[in-house]
C-alpha cells in the first residue's frame, strides 16, 4: 500500500472514534474536532473527503480548520480492553514510516486538503520508541517542509523528559490520554497502563517546562497547550471520580481542554458486552468541566447523586443555583465576580459587564441587563436588582 491507501485504510478503522464533544451549549469549543460538515461526500470542492480520516478542527478565536487525524502505526502491544487496536485482536492493521507520513500530508496540505495534523499512534517496541517516531515526523514536517500550520502530537506512555520538551518545541498542542481518573479505573479499562507514572508524570513534566522557561525557544512562540481524555462509562468510574480528576488537572497541570467520550462497545474486546455510556452523561459532564475550569466551581460544589454521578436532567450550575440562591437570591449591584460567576445565564463576559456597568449606576432592572447582553429567564428566580426581585420590576415596553 502506498501512504494515502494507508491513510484510507486508517480512516476505515478509526470510524468507530467518537470525534465531537457535545459542547455547543455549554460554552467555546476551541480544540474539538467534527467530521466533515458535508458529511464527507469527498467532492472536488469541498476540502473534507471522506476517503481520508480528515476532520474539521476549532481554533483559538473560533476559526476552523481541516486536520488530518491520524496514527503513525495501528500495531500496539498494549492491550486497553476498550480498543479496537489492542494486542491479540485479529486484524489488519498498518504502519506508516515518518518520512513517507510527512510527505503525504505536505502534498495533502499543498492541494488544500488539510491545513493541520493530530497525530498519534499504537505503540510498538516501547513508549519512548515510538515518541521517537512521532517525533521524527513532527522533525520533518517542521524542518523539511517547512510547515507552520497546527500540529498536535500525542505524548506516548512512557516517553521520556527530553523528548517531551521536544515534543514541546515542535507541536502547536501536546496531549496524554489518561483514559481513567484513577488508578484502580485504569486497571480495569487498561491493565498494562500504569497511571501516576506513565501518564499522568508527561503532564506534569509539560506543566513544568512551561513554567521554569515561560516562552519556547528564540522566544518566538508560546509553550503549546495541553489536553487528555477520560473514557466515561467502561471501567464503573463515577462523574465525582472524574471531576475530582479534572479539578486537580485543571488547577495544578492548566490543561486548556479536558475531553469525555462517551464509551462504546466493540465487537471482539473484553468489554463487547458492556453498555453504551449515556449521551447525557457526557453533556453533564462537559457542562461541569467548564464551570471547574472557568467558572471558578471546585468538583465539592456539585449536586452528586448517592451513585457519585450528576443527576443527567438539570445542568449543574442550575442545580448548583436552586440550592443556593432560590431561599437568597444574589443583588446584583453588590455582588463580586465570583459570585455573579455563579448565576445561571452569567458567564464571565456578562459578569464583567456587570462590573463595568455598575461604576456609572445601580443595575436596576431587567432592560439594563438585556443591554449588557444577558438575558433574563434563567437568571430571574436566582437574582435581585436594587432590592427587588425581577418579575417586581416594572416592564418597559
Ligand atoms: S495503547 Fe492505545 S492503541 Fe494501544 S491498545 Fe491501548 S488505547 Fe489502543
Amino acid at each position: 500500500m502506498n501512504a494515502f491507501e494507508k491513510l484510507a485504510f486508517f480512516r476505515q478503522s478509526m470510524a468507530f472514534e467518537d470525534p465531537e464533544p457535545p459542547t455547543r451549549s455549554v460554552g467555546n469549543s476551541t480544540g474539538t474536532l467534527e467530521p466533515c460538515p458535508t458529511g464527507g461526500t469527498g467532492s472536488e470542492d469541498h476540502p473534507c473527503d471522506l476517503k481520508y480520516p480528515i476532520y474539521m478542527a476549532a481554533m483559538p478565536g473560533g476559526r476552523r480548520i481541516p486536520i488530518l487525524k491520524t496514527m503513525l502505526t495501528s500495531v500496539c502491544e498494549r492491550n486497553c480492553n476498550y480498543c479496537f487496536f489492542r494486542s491479540g485482536r485479529d486484524i489488519s492493521r498498518q504502519t506508516l514510516r515518518p518520512e513517507e507520513l510527512a510527505g503525504a500530508f505536505i502534498q495533502m496540505a499543498q492541494k488544500g486538503l488539510v491545513q493541520g495534523m493530530l497525530l498519534s499512534s499504537g505503540i510498538a517496541g516501547g513508549g519512548s520508541q515510538t515518541q521517537d517516531r512521532l517525533l521524527a515526523t513532527a522533525e520533518i514536517l517542521r524542518n523539511k517542509y517547512d510547515f507552520r500550520g497546527y500540529l498536535h502530537l500525542k505524548l506516548m506512555p512512557g516517553a521520556q523528559q527530553a523528548q517531551i520538551e521536544r515534543a514541546m518545541q515542535l507541536a502547536s498542542r501536546v496531549s496524554v490520554n489518561l483514559e481513567a481518573p484513577t488508578t484502580l479505573h485504569l486497571q480495569r479499562l487498561a491493565p498494562m497502563k500504569q497511571l501516576v507514572e506513565e501518564l499522568v508524570k508527561p503532564l506534569q513534566w509539560v506543566d513544568q517546562i512551561r513554567r521554569e522557561k515561560p516562552i519556547g525557544p528564540g522566544g518566538e512562540r508560546r509553550w503549546p497547550s495541553s489536553t487528555t481524555q477520560f473514557v466515561v462509562g467502561a471501567a464503573g468510574e463515577s462523574d465525582m471520580d472524574l471531576l475530582r480528576a479534572s479539578d486537580y488537572l485543571h488547577r495544578n497541570l492548566h490543561l486548556r481542554r479536558i475531553y469525555y467520550s462517551g464509551f462504546t462497545p466493540l465487537q471482539g474486546t473484553p468489554f463487547e458486552n458492556l453498555p453504551a455510556a449515556h449521551p447525557w452523561r457526557r453533556v453533564r459532564l462537559y457542562q461541569a468541566d467548564f464551570l471547574l475550569r472557568d467558572y471558578g466551581f471546585s468538583f465539592e460544589d456539585f449536586p452528586f447523586l448517592q451513585d457519585g454521578n450528576l443527576p443527567l436532567n438539570i445542568d449543574p450550575k442550575l442545580a448548583w443555583a436552586r440550592q443556593n440562591f432560590a431561599e437568597q437570591p444574589l443583588e446584583i449591584n453588590h455582588a463580586r465576580l465570583d459570585e455573579l460567576l455563579r448565576v445561571p445565564g452569567v458567564g464571565p463576559k456578562g459578569a464583567k459587564a456587570i462590573l463595568a456597568a455598575r461604576k456609572k449606576g445601580k443595575i436596576k432592572n431587567m432592560e439594563e441587563l438585556r443591554r449588557l447582553g444577558l438575558r433574563g429567564g434563567r437568571m430571574d428566580a436566582f437574582i435581585l436588582l436594587d432590592g427587588r426581585r425581577p418579575s417586581f420590576q416594572p416592564e418597559l415596553w
